[in-house]
């Protein structure tokens, strides 16, 4: 590493790219001091533990760019490493099956299949050959992989998908922060975020390096950031089991079940370009629980255990963006990628503070600012 370790950074925002920036900042050596607005424990405001937390580049490109696939790749790859270090410093680290690769699965009931059919042929069109990236599963072998879809007569596995217990994760994060020394304040809104100081509304802080990573937060400082509305439903069950995250393509909504520990599984996500924060809507719910008996009626008799709405930190692109200038880093604009993307964003972040070589996609990411 080239930059001083003494160098002293903020950083602002306790969401995903806040913890996981913060801990590799620290791990390096430099004095972090970390700033949230909400609580760091109990109900935290971050999209970060709202978010299913699927890292699914193939399903992600569908609806997006070949950009987003690649990143996701990238961060792919570094997921694996950054769990490895986090653990190694802490008594109680995640466990292996809570950050899983075993891909995920695409249904459609057989009057849908041309929806699925569709899924399939967007993927060739930003892919290419898409045999490589995704295989057609017939009932028999999707019945073996998930016993509990076999209501299905075919499926579409995407074998390079991950997703991982983010409550866990964001969790062990703050362990990990807390080993490390890096100050934390919780209940404390930054909302004076500059170069080379904050104010905390009480006293001036000033530091060699800002970061801002409040996500929709940051809005009155990021012109084209808006939030988009997400809603998802918590239900649990020991009636089904899913190994893997499951799309069900419908002509009404795209929706997904996602496997999480202790027989629970978060269902998701509306995506609604509002920045309304209030409580789920009746339609929503109703769309998404009955998405999941359509999945399997067996899922009649879970227990909803709770909904949860947030917004997406989403720029004009949906691409996310770090602007720099001497003495503030602004990263934003994860939108509904943000477990797919954060590591290669944060890897340039670090890159930028060390002053070490720019990080891959840093031309994409990177802008500056006199
Ligand atoms: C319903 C839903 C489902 C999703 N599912 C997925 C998924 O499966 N896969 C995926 O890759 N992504 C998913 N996402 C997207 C992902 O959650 C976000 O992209 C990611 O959390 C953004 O990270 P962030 O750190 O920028 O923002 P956040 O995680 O929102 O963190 C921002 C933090 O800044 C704090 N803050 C705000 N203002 C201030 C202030 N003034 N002072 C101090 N702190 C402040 C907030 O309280 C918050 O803790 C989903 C999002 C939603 C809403």
């Amino acid at each position: 590493m080239n930059g001083a370790p003494s160098q002293h950074i903020a950083v602002v925002g306790a969401g995903l790219l806040g913890r996981l920036t913060a801990w590799r900042l620290a791990r390096l050596g430099l004095a972090v001091d970390l700033f949230e607005a909400g609580s760091l424990r109990d109900t935290p405001k971050a999209a970060a533990f709202t978010a299913a937390a699927m890292i699914s580049p193939l399903s992600e490109v569908v609806d997006s760019e070949r950009l987003i696939y690649d990143m996701g790749l990238a961060s792919l790859d570094l997921w694996p490493l950054f769990l490895q270090q986090l653990s190694e410093g802490l008594s109680q680290p995640l466990q292996p099956a809570s950050y899983r690769e075993d891909g995920s699965l695409v249904v459609a009931h057989q009057q849908d299949s041309a929806l699925l059919q569709q899924f399939a042929e967007r993927l060739q069109f930003h892919l290419g050959n898409a045999t490589e990236h995704s295989q057609w599963l017939q009932q028999n072998q999707l019945r073996e992989l998930e016993p509990d879809l076999a209501g299905f007569h075919r499926g579409l596995l995407l074998p390079r998908e991950a997703h991982i217990d983010n409550h866990a994760l964001l969790t062990q994060l703050l362990t990990a922060l807390q080993q490390l020394n890096v100050n934390c304040f919780e209940r404390t809104p930054i909302n004076n975020v500059n170069a080379h100081y904050i104010d905390t509304g009480t006293q001036k802080r000033e530091y060699d390096w800002v970061i801002d990573c409040r996500g929709f937060g940051a809005k009155s400082d990021i012109k084209d950031l808006r939030g988009v509305r997400g809603e998802v439903l918590w239900v649990e069950t020991g009636e089904i089991e899913l190994q893997r995250p499951v799309r069900f393509m419908h002509p009404k909504y795209k929706l997904y079940v996602v496997p999480k520990p202790n027989r629970q599984f978060i269902i998701g996500a509306t995506e609604i370009e509002s920045e309304d924060l209030s409580p789920i809507s009746l339609r929503s719910t109703l769309e998404l629980s009955s998405a999941l008996y359509a999945l399997n009626p067996a899922f009649a008799e879970a227990r909803v255990l709770r909904s949860d709405v947030n917004l997406r930190p989403s720029l004009i692109d949906n691409r996310p963006r770090i602007v720099t200038k001497p003495g503030l880093l602004r990263a934003n604009g994860l939108h509904r990628h943000g477990y797919l993307l954060a590591p290669v964003v944060v890897e340039n972040l670090v890159a930028l503070i060390t002053q070490q070589h720019p990080f891959s996609f840093a031309d994409t990411l990177i802008e500056a600012q006199a």
